[in-house]
């Protein structure tokens, strides 16, 4: 027997095979390194590109300053520090639109959104791998990693063609019997589109009257860490205001550019039929998981700064010098709502081919076929504004090639 044999091969096969992103994040390094930095067009990674507000730091050394370092530092509460999560109970209560009270027990704090996904899953899905999670089409490439290795099975319905908004009829058709939840990300990575009220109240609806007809909760998954880069008129609608079973996956890993800090929290609608149980098994998950408890210190930061952000019109801004010039050079795209991920069309080549066709002019691009969609690239528009308008003349000789 070889070693590997006695591995998790599972594991091992999620461990070996890197994510098509990843992949091109090691080459862009390794072609920075050959041809200079300044040279490489590295549009593939959603790497926050705009630094955290000043508060952040300011808190930071405020909190890592005081007396009490031991209690700061040390583990909190498996949920989270009650008083942390109080804040944030009430920063979520006040975006309500006056229905729903949240409090520190809804709140569970977690290492981002990431774990916060893992942790819902795993509190709702029976392992049995019958379970069945509705996913939609562009989703985050690691949805159906999370979904699988937490014992459930994707679905995957497809958006709207050519505009990729949410379609709730292709969600109702999907569901059966073993539905456990339907999960959905706005503002969304890859296509940028957001949800209306409109439309969420729309899917609610839907999901109420499914419940009914098969006799069971279908949960609503809300996946949330673009949720304040929204550049539409509309803030995002608060998901507890229209669907009683549903559980928010939030993270500052974009809105406070923290990624490294690993902290967000899953927010458990106070209406939700088993609320009190739901909670005590996402408690439960996130125990058998490992997490013991998120990061201290940032549950402090961000219960602190809460309602803060970075400036969401850096990405805003980019998104329409972004959209406006390469839409002149003729590459069709997804309007652009939030988020910061656009879409290119890859015309008459496949989406592989059409990144391997912009790599030989140093722009890196993630074809969308490993998000569930075929036909598009996306570009992470996390960028400097000088790296955007730097690229720009590799742009229009990729146009000229193409067109
Ligand atoms: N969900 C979506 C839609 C994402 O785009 C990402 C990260 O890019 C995540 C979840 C994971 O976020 P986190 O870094 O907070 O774990």
């Amino acid at each position: 027997m070889s070693v590997s044999e006695k591995l998790n091969n599972k594991s091992l096969g999620l461990g070996s095979k890197k994510s098509a992103i990843r992949e091109i994040f090691e080459y862009s390094k390794l072609r920075k390194e050959e041809i200079g930095a300044e040279n490489v067009f590295d549009f593939s990674l959603g790497n926050p590109s705009v630094s955290p507000p000043k508060e952040v730091a300011e808190k930071i050394i405020e909190l890592v300053s005081a007396d009490n370092q031991a209690q700061l530092q040390g583990y909190t509460s498996a949920q989270g520090d009650i008083s942390a999560r109080n804040a944030i109970g009430t920063h979520l209560t006040s975006l309500s639109k006056g229905e729903t009270q949240i409090t520190g027990d809804n709140i569970y704090f977690t290492c981002g959104a990431a774990a916060s996904l893992c942790i819902s899953l795993k509190a709702i899905l029976w392992e049995n791998q019958k379970d069945e999670v509705i996913i939609v089409a562009p989703y985050f490439t690691e949805y159906t990693v999370f979904i699988e290795s937490m014992g459930g099975r994707p679905v995957v319905v497809q958006s709207m063609k050519d505009t990729f908004k949410i379609d709730i009829n292709a969600i109702a058709n999907a569901i059966t019997k073993n539905t456990k939840a339907v999960m959905i990300n706005y503002p969304n990575n890859p296509s940028g589109v957001t949800i209306t009220s409109r439309e969420l109240a729309e899917l609610s609806e839907m999901l109420i009257l499914k419940s009914a007809e098969f006799g069971q909760i279908i949960y609503l998954i809300s996946d949330e860490p673009y949720r304040e880069i929204n550049f539409t008129n509309e803030k995002s609608p608060l998901v507890f205001d229209y669907y009683k079973n549903s559980i928010l996956c939030y993270s500052y890993s974009k809105s406070l550019s923290l990624a490294g800090a690993r902290i967000g929290y899953i927010a458990i609608s106070p209406k939700a039929k088993v609320s009190k149980d739901l909670y005590l098994a996402i408690c439960g998950s996130g125990r058998s998981l490992g997490y013991v408890c998120a990061p201290s210190l940032f549950q402090r930061v961000v219960a602190d700064l809460s309602g803060l952000t970075v400036d969401i019109n850096i990405y805003k801004e980019n998104a329409a010098l972004i959209y406006k010039t390469l839409t002149s050079y003729g590459f069709e795209l997804i309007t652009p709502q939030g988020a910061f991920y656009i879409l290119i069309k890859a015309e008459a080549n496949t989406a592989q081919e059409f990144c391997n066709i912009a790599k030989q002019f140093e722009i890196l691009l993630v074809p969308t076929d490993d998000f569930g969609v075929h036909g598009y690239v996306r570009l992470a528009y996390c960028k400097t504004r000088q790296e955007i308008i730097n690229s720009f003349s590799a742009f229009k000789r990729l146009s000229e090639f193409l067109f």
